[in-house]
């Protein structure tokens, strides 16, 4: 998942459910929404900041400051909830490297079905990516369209 979603599907959430969304508001879930991918400096991909272990401190430390904090601490979830559903994310690392996903695959329209696997594997080694985001670019367009509409 690239940045561009990290960062829109959180904070059409947070514009969506904010009985009073601010800029200040979705800039705090769009930061902690971009902020495991800081990972990506470290040689794994997914590794220090997708494990469980920084995150829980840092939801409980949002829960007990709640504003800012919190949002902060909800948009690190979401990363690790989309990224849970695009690969793998290792809980306990640096513990363990084993990282854990679900894969969903529908298939059709023949034989139509759907494919539930919990993938088991361990973060991939850094590399040098290309990312096709025209898909992930009209979603990030219509977040801002949204945020102009919702914050005032
Ligand atoms: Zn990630």
């Amino acid at each position: 998942m690239d940045p561009l979603e990290h960062f829109s599907i959180p904070g059409l959430v947070y514009l969506t459910l904010s009985g009073e969304p601010t800029l200040s508001g979705l800039l705090a879930v769009g930061a902690g929404a971009l902020f495991p991918d800081v990972d990506a400096l470290s040689k794994e991909h997914r590794s220090y900041l997708h494990s469980l272990l920084p995150f829980l401190p840092t939801l409980i430390l949002g829960l007990h400051l709640r504003g800012l904090p919190l949002l902060f601490a909800l948009g690190w979830g979401s990363h690790l909830f989309l990224d849970f559903f695009t690969g793998v994310i290792p809980p306990v690392y640096p513990l363990s490297r084993r990282g854990w996903g679900l894969s969903i695959v529908i298939t059709g329209p023949r034989n139509f079905g759907i494919e539930l696997k919990l993938i088991e594997r361990y973060p991939d080694r850094k590399h040098d990516y290309r990312l096709e985001i025209g898909g992930s670019f009209a979603l990030a367009i219509l977040t801002i369209l949204t945020a102009i509409i919702r914050l005032h």
